[in-house]
């Protein structure tokens, strides 16, 4: 990681994380579980933002981070994204993780812990495992209570909707 990256302050990731938990919220309206992703290139904008789309693709690739990468490999010619980073809602899965590690992410700037599936530090530590030839920098818990309330919320709704009872909020 270079050093400017590192002299970001915490507002800063704090205003990235906000536009992905603004792609999470739209997701979230269309029914997606509402994860979000920007990607920040070397020229510190944004490169890639996506959204969850995995139902409305009906892909189980489809999560926000697979879509931010192939989008910013897209933008930038090349798959190798060590000078970008990676800003998601939510801790990414084993598929994510690797995708990650695959594009020689820089840094990843993640919300909430997931307790079920998370691959960078809560399960599982992927990037600091005997599989990953390539050290990604990871700071975890930036807007965490925002982005887990986010889902928690999803979560209540669509549960009490499957139960045919109306979202209390
Ligand atoms: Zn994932």
């Amino acid at each position: 990681m270079d050093g400017d990256r590192l002299k970001l302050t915490y507002d800063q990731h704090c205003d990235r994380m906000k536009q992905a938990i603004a792609l999470a919220s739209i997701a979230g309206a269309r029914g997606e579980v509402p994860v979000g992703a920007v990607i920040v290139g070397p020229q510190g904008d944004c490169i890639a933002a996506a959204g969850n789309r995995r139902e409305r693709r009906k892909d189980p690739t489809a999560h926000a981070e697979m879509i931010a990468l192939r989008i910013a490999a897209r933008r930038l010619r090349r798959w190798k994204l060590q000078d970008c980073t990676l800003y998601v809602t939510l801790e990414p899965c084993p598929m994510c993780a690797g995708a990650i590690i695959q594009a020689r992410m820089g840094l990843v700037v993640y919300g909430a812990d997931d307790p079920k599936t998370g691959a960078m530090r809560t399960v599982l530590n992927l990037p600091d495992s005997a599989a990953s030839f390539h050290r990604v920098a990871v700071l975890g818990g930036i807007l965490e209570v925002d982005c887990r309330q986010q889902l928690q919320a999803w979560f209540a709704k669509h549960r009490a909707l499957s139960r045919g009872m109306p979202p209390c909020c």
